[in-house]
């Protein structure tokens, strides 16, 4: 099993998740969040046009997130195996990834579903912080930085996403509901997902994912 999706509504733990899934595996781990950001800090075309739609919490057009996936995917590094956080969160961009890997390397192993309760999920989000360096996520209530606003690992300071405030997380978790969960019943139709409990220690819930991907 190298080829897994993470997907489950913001603030499930999808993120910590799958780096950590990625390295077990020892295959590399794409975040579409993380690469928008990184068009948006570089200011490039792509990240211009995702902007607005990332602000208020709303899904980046399908044709736009396609092509900088596809993009990804299709480096010659990643034939091996994946972990996609994130992505996809649309009918549309499951069938697009599905041309792409039927094209390519083959189909997917694994979908892994991680599911948690809004209110957990609300709570989560709000207290969210992440570092501006090596992006590690730090929650103010269940896992505060030794020191304050400062990164354990890097010294860098931590900050709040803006779609981490609550009117995007409202937006955010809507958006879900209404685009990204029906992605369940096309994984369970193709056989791929196993839904795991996201609420718990993180080694925790690490571990059962390991269990189903081994
Ligand atoms: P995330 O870090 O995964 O919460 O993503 C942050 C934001 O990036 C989302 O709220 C969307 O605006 C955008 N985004 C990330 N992945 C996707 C995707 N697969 N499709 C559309 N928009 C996305």
């Amino acid at each position: 099993m190298n080829k897994v999706v993470l997907m489950g509504a913001p603030g499930v733990g999808k993120g910590t998740q799958a780096s950590q899934v990625a390295k077990y595996l020892d295959v590399n781990c794409m975040a579409s969040g993380d690469l928008f950001r990184d068009h948006l800090s570089r200011e490039t075309d792509l990240g211009l046009q995702a902007k607005s739609y990332m602000t208020v919490g709303e899904l980046v057009p399908d044709e736009v997130t396609i092509g900088m996936v596809t993009q990804w995917l299709n480096k010659g590094e990643h034939s091996k195996g994946f972990v996609l956080d994130g992505f996809p969160r649309t009918i549309v961009q499951a069938k697009a990834l599905d041309n792409v890997l039927n094209n390519g390397t083959g189909s997917l192993d694994r979908v892994i579903h991680i599911v948690a309760p809004i209110s957990e999920l609300i709570t989560r989000l709000s207290g969210r912080y992440i570092c501006t360096k090596c992006q590690k996520p730090y929650n103010l209530v269940s896992s505060p930085p030794l020191i304050e606003n400062q990164c354990d690992e890097c010294n860098a300071p931590i900050y709040q996403r803006d779609d981490d405030r609550s009117d995007a997380v409202k937006k955010r978790l809507e958006v879900y509901e209404e685009q990204t969960a029906p992605l369940v019943e096309y994984y369970v139709g193709s056989g791929l997902l196993t839904e795991v409990d996201g609420v718990g220690e993180i080694d925790e819930v690490r571990t059962t994912i390991q269990e189903v991907l081994e």
